[in-house]
């Protein structure tokens, strides 16, 4: 059904209950307060002039106001783009030329205090872009206070033409392997996926989930704020962006039984020096995902966070973004191993990807997926569109993977990153897993940097457990020299305090490539 239909019936189901919690102003919502606050800000945008299937853009980091954007542009049948809150003017201009965006709701919160200058200097060159809004400055409440011009019935008429195949977000990929591609979801494609995420962790509206992942992306606007709405669970917003100690006093404060990350948040959480002064007990689930989930990462989340039953997802933005999942039942091997199996009314299957024979299991291959989740198509890009969703309906995902006996899935890394070494493929993430288990290693990438005698060179890039005693390159080549293959043992090392991100926390190998040339 579409967004706003479904959110009907949750608020007549768990009225009363807590929907949203922003630990910054303490501000809360009951899901029927939610309701009417969407509702309001559904009219404004009609007597804005909002049109259905008009682009509306939300430039903001996480908070409260952004879910009432969510939901409002579902109500009158808007597509909502949003937009990445690290975006500077150039990036700006791409998107809100790109998408068309008419309507602009940006923050001004203390991190994006400059978004007014940025935009003001990218506004001539965006013919199309009409009113801006500001969260935290009157020109927001001017916006809400419109909505009195349009009434409820005209409202409802709005959503009555409204169908649930119509495009409603355009979300723009990571940007990890190149430039970022609009996908176009319509309420089908993610309120379905939130929906089969959440029945994989069994949410039901005693559950408590907090979200430090950015609102921007997939995982914390469909696997959190529509995986909650569509079980009547409730969204806590630990802060606008992510800081580990927020995140656990979140949780303690909050009694959250949920919790979200990305990697790279779970091991700054973990390795607070008071971690184990926070009470996390209330936690029983969670979700990581977005890249690799190191197993050593995962032990610890299940054995010092108390999240017996967290959840690995694999994904992308094209794919709504969920294909495979762990489930509450699976055993510590599955949980820690896998990718998961395919949720319920999707395909999967691992092909030869140059051929496009599907391959037995056991075989590493291209994982491709087809079903309600693929993306309606990248924005007003047919060409590229074209390139990844073949007639059949495939999404070719890019991404090696096995598909064991049992059906979970194990991703062995991106057809982009795997390094060719003397004709020899190397998976990253095969490496990237060992090395974790070195005493003087805290996080780790793998890259393939140019060699002239190889093609490709092993590199890894580590940061230290101890910044004053980092592992040299010896001990990193004796310690893969007892279980790899000799072509496997990286040759070179850099050490670093940290990695380049993307802002949903992804590593930017191509950077960490490149810092090896020149
Ligand atoms: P771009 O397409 O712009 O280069 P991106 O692919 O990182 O960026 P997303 O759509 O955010 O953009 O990410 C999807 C990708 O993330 C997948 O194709 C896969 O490579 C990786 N990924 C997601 N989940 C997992 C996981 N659980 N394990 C390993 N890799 C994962
Ligand atoms: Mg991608």
């Amino acid at each position: 059904d579409t967004i706003g239909r479904n959110l009907d019936r949750t608020i007549a189901a768990h009225g009363d209950r807590e929907a949203l919690v922003d630990m910054v102003s303490g501000r809360r919502w009951t899901y029927a307060a939610l309701g009417a606050d969407v509702d309001e800000l559904a009219r404004a945008l009609m007597a804005s002039g909002v049109r259905k299937g008009d682009r509306v853009g939300i430039w903001a980091v996480n908070c409260p106001e952004w879910v009432l954007v969510q939901y409002a542009t579902a109500r009158v049948g808007a597509v909502m783009v949003t937009i990445n809150p690290a975006y500077r003017a150039h990036e700006l201009e791409f998107v809100l030329k790109q998408a068309g965006i008419c309507l602009l709701v940006a923050s001004l919160a203390h991190r994006t205090s400059d978004y007014r200058a940025l935009i003001d200097q990218v506004r001539a060159d965006c013919p199309e872009l009409g009113a801006v809004h500001y969260i935290g400055d009157p020109s927001w409440d001017e916006l809400r206070t419109a909505a009195s011009a349009v009434t409820p019935e005209q409202l409802a008429a709005r959503e009555a033409e409204l169908s649930c195949d119509d495009p409603i977000n355009i979300q723009y990929t990571s940007g990890t392997t190149g430039f970022p591609k609009g996908a176009t979801l319509s309420h089908h494609n993610i309120l379905n996926n939130g929906y089969f995420v959440g029945e994989a962790v069994a949410y039901t509206e005693r559950d408590r989930i907090c979200l430090p992942v950015p609102f921007y992306h997939c995982f914390g606007m469909v696997m959190g704020n529509l995986g909650a709405t569509s079980h009547g669970a409730c969204v806590v917003i630990p802060g606008p962006s992510f800081e580990p100690a927020a995140v656990l006093a979140a949780v303690q404060q909050e009694r959250c039984t949920s919790l979200y990350g990305v990697p790279t948040m779970f091991i700054a959480e973990l390795d607070l020096p008071d971690f184990a002064a926070y009470d996390l007990s209330s936690l029983r689930t969670g979700i990581m995902a977005g890249s690799p989930c190191p197993v050593e990462v995962m032990k610890r989340v299940v054995a010092e966070m108390h999240m017996r039953e967290v959840s690995i997802c694999y994904g992308m933005t094209e794919t709504s973004p969920v294909s495979t999942q762990t489930r509450r039942d699976d055993d510590l091997e599955r949980r820690t191993g896998t990718v998961g199996r395919v949720l319920p009314h999707i395909e999967i299957k691992v092909v030869d990807p140059v051929t496009g024979v599907t391959l037995p299991r056991g075989a590493t291959g291209e994982l491709r997926t087809r079903g309600y989740s693929v993306m309606l198509g990248y924005w007003d890009q047919p060409d590229r569109t074209a390139e990844v969703i073949d007639a059949g309906r495939w999404m070719h995902t890019g991404d090696l993977a096995v598909m064991r006996e049992d059906g979970y899935v194990h991703i062995v890394g991106r057809i982009k990153d795997m390094i060719i070494r003397g004709g020899e493929n190397v998976y990253p993430r095969e490496i990237e897993e060992f090395l974790y288990g070195h005493p003087k290693v805290a996080d780790v990438q793998v890259v393939g940097v140019p060699d002239e005698r190889y093609g490709e060179e092993v590199a890894a890039c580590v940061i230290p457990r101890d910044p004053a005693d980092p592992p040299t390159l010896e001990e990193i080549t004796a310690h893969c020299r007892e279980r790899l293959a000799h072509y496997k043992i990286p040759r070179r090392l850099r050490i670093l305090d940290s990695f380049p991100l993307t802002v949903s926390g992804k590593v930017r190998k191509v950077e960490l490539r490149e810092s090896f040339v020149g």
